[in-house]
């Protein structure tokens, strides 16, 4: 039988509770919640697993991958402060759901995948579901030069530091969000780019990714 992409009554009241469990482990930000609320999470499940899609979990998505935790995309969301038209890179694309998060807010998305599985079959299932958006297959630890610089970057993969190519690639007033450890966690970091030369980092929880795979990374 082919995949139908339906958004039933029990999925969205599932994905409701979901954004209030997100509310009370300490998401605040109301246009992050209104946008995790938007996306059918369980449209990136195979059917036989849409009882796991509004699980506060990551889940397998093939090729050794993840969908990440729903509290992780919308905790590293929150940091990123989109404003609507923000031109935002994203490092990681795997599935696709952060994405959609962002295009939700109006961000305007450049998202990179290393795996050229995932990339195809993520560009042919977002534009499927009503989202479309710039993809791109390659290593996004050195960033997307040509189209830089991005107002906002994310990082979806575990690095062991801060990519220099990263931080040139930022606009001036511009947040890279990033986990940034060793293989087994990490700790969210944040870079606020003050000037050409000035940077503002904070240092915030541990998280434990898939790690970022690059000439930039491991
Ligand atoms: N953003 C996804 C979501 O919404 O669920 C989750 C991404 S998954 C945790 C991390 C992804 O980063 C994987 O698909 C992995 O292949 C990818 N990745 C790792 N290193 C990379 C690199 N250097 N460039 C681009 N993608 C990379």
């Amino acid at each position: 039988m082919a995949y139908k992409y339906i958004d039933n009554y029990r999925e969205q009241g599932a994905r409701k509770r979901l954004v209030e469990l997100l509310n009370k482990k300490g998401i605040e930000d109301a246009q992050v919640l209104a946008a995790m609320g938007k996306v059918p999470r369980h449209y990136f499940f195979d059917e036989t697993f849409w009882n796991q899609a509004y699980k506060d979990i990551a889940f397998p998505i093939g090729e050794g991958q993840t969908i990440s935790q729903p509290y992780t995309v919308a905790y590293q969301t929150e940091l990123l402060h989109i404003s609507k038209g923000d031109k935002v890179l994203e490092i990681g694309t795997g599935c696709g759901y952060q994405t959609c998060v962002l295009l939700e807010l109006g961000a305007k998305v450049y998202t990179i995948e290393r795996q050229e599985k995932l990339y195809h079959r993520t560009k042919q299932v977002l534009p499927h579901i009503g989202y479309k958006t710039n993809f791109f297959c390659g290593d996004g630890s050195k960033g997307i030069p040509k189209h830089a610089p991005f107002n906002k970057i994310i990082v979806t993969a575990g690095a062991p530091f801060v990519p220099e190519d990263l931080l040139k690639q930022l606009a001036i007033g511009g947040i890279l969000v990033i986990p940034v450890g060793d293989e087994q966690s990490q700790k969210m970091v944040t870079v606020l780019k003050v000037s050409e030369t000035d940077y503002e980092k904070i240092v915030l929880d541990t998280f434990r990714f898939v790690p970022l795979v690059g000439d930039r990374a491991w």
